[in-house]
């Protein structure tokens, strides 16, 4: 729907994929939103690098079969079906020094090998909470109904308390390292509904990356990159706008409203200013630092059956995976988790410690890398924070001090790119019902 005349200004900060969602709902409920980003591009943890001659995505990539409100998006920026390429689950682990495979077209025997010998208490517990997941779609989002009551009941303990060292080694600790960026003992109950969620749903990715449909959506919305907000500007307890820091436009851009779409230490860090107390329960959420470097080989590296090898808790490469099912020759090697966290930035030195590492696996005598690209987010991978659906109530709370203010981001509704979508989603339709009343039925 096209913005009528005099419709709400809304300035959306933030062009990863909260802030793309949150604009684009802005958008199609009749809004004005402007979507700033301090970068040069847009999609922010997902935006694309150079490699080569083409271009990859560092950052979130996949998309499960379950992201309803993703697809639609990327449908209707003009993605067909015919654009998607299955990346399926493929990861192998090593375990007595043999590789074991879970495989998304082997289905019972990966599940069969990764829950042997787990202790029957485990299984019935994980067991449980994957069904959850599967009975109602909410479970697979932050602040779900089970994991929320489930929080309240137990204390909320951290994974590493909740399960045994089998389960943890085999399945927890792999998910959380790769999606949290978090070990066991830095991950609670109350959230692994999200980790869940992604385990129990099945993976594509658009063959062209995301440029497509951010190129069209960038045609849709409009947007402005190279666009630092320094400060948001509030008078009497309401947000009328923000402050940039580029030059050549003016400074101030005034707003009926401002959503901050950010990972939760950048909206805290321009919330300090005017609400303390909010910025420093959004302080509380945690992040971990996640580095990816994508090389380029001359061949394949991997075969078509183990395309991915996860590693152990004492290395800071958490796991090493093919970028695609047909792009075998391009390796993408992700260093996060504990051991990780100290690592310098350094592209060449981590990606030969890398390749050392995964060469004691898969043959790597014969290919050539040929070129390599990388980033280090420091806020990269969330892993919220304890009571999370606590938290969460409490800063929507807070945030009502502060009128024209609305806040989404990886802390709302979960980490993985349908969530934030939901979270942006949730958080504009509420913005809309405040900013542009339904007109009263005539009596
Ligand atoms: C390595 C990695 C792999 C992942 N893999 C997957 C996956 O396969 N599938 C999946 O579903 N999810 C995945 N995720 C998670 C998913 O990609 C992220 O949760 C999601 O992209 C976060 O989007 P966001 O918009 O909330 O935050 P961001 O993408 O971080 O966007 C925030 C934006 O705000 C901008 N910004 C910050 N401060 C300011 C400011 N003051 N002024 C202006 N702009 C500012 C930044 O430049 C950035 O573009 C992965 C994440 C990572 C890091």
């Amino acid at each position: 729907m096209p913005a009528e005349p005099g419709s709400p200004r809304v300035i959306v900060v933030g062009g990863g994929w909260s802030g793309i969602a949150a604009a684009w709902n802005l958008h199609r409920a009749g809004a004005r939103p402007l979507l700033l980003d301090e970068q040069p591009v847009l999609g922010g943890r997902s935006a694309a690098a150079p490699l080569g001659s083409r271009s990859v995505t560092l950052g979130g990539k996949n998309i499960g079969r379950k992201y309803a409100s993703f697809r639609a998006f990327a449908a209707a920026m003009g993605a067909r079906d015919a654009d998607w390429e299955h990346f399926g689950i493929n990861s192998s682990r090593i375990e007595n020094g043999r590789v074991r495979t879970v495989d998304s077209t082997s289905r019972a025997a990966s599940l069969a090998g990764l829950l042997s010998g787990v202790p029957l208490r485990d299984l019935a517990r994980i067991l449980r909470l994957a069904r959850y997941v599967r009975s109602d779609r909410a479970n697979a989002f932050l602040a779900g109904p089970e994991f929320e009551r489930l929080a309240a009941r137990t204390g909320d303990p951290a994974l590493s308390a909740y399960f045994g060292p089998v389960l943890q080694e085999r399945l927890l600790r792999p998910a959380v390292v790769r999606m949290n960026g978090a070990e066991p003992d830095e991950t609670h109950l109350g959230t692994f509904g999200t980790n869940l969620g992604m385990l129990l749903d099945s993976f594509d990715q658009l063959t062209g990356g995301f440029d497509g449909i951010l190129g069209r959506f960038a045609d849709t919305v409009e947007t402005r990159t190279r666009t630092r907000v320094t400060a948001l500007a509030v008078e009497d307890g309401r947000v009328t706008g923000v402050r940039t820091a580029t030059g050549g436009e003016p400074p101030e851009l005034a707003a009926d409203a401002v959503v901050l779409a950010l990972p939760a230490p950048a909206a805290a860090a321009l919330l300090h200013p005017h609400h303390r107390q909010l910025a420093r329960l959004l302080g509380r959420v945690r992040y971990f630092p996640v580095t990816v470097v994508v090389a380029a080989y001359d061949r394949p590296v991997f075969d078509e059956r183990v395309r991915a090898l996860t590693f152990p808790p004492g290395s800071p490469l958490s796991n090493a995976g093919a970028y695609g099912v047909g792009d075998r020759h391009l390796v993408r090697y992700t260093f996060s988790g504990r051991a990780a966290r100290a690592l310098p930035h350094d592209e060449d030195g981590l990606t030969d410690r890398a390749e050392k590492e995964l060469g004691a696996h898969v043959d790597l005598s014969a290919p050539r890398r040929t070129a390599a690209v990388s980033a280090r987010w420091e806020h990269g991978l969330c892993a919220y924070s304890a009571f999370h659906a606590t938290t969460l109530t409490a800063v929507a709370e807070l945030a009502k001090d502060l009128r024209g203010l609305a806040l989404t981001g990886d802390y709302v509704r979960g980490a993985s790119v349908e969530a934030c979508f939901r979270g942006a989603y949730a958080c504009t339709d509420d913005l809309v019902r405040t900013l542009m009343p339904l007109p009263r039925p005539p009596a």
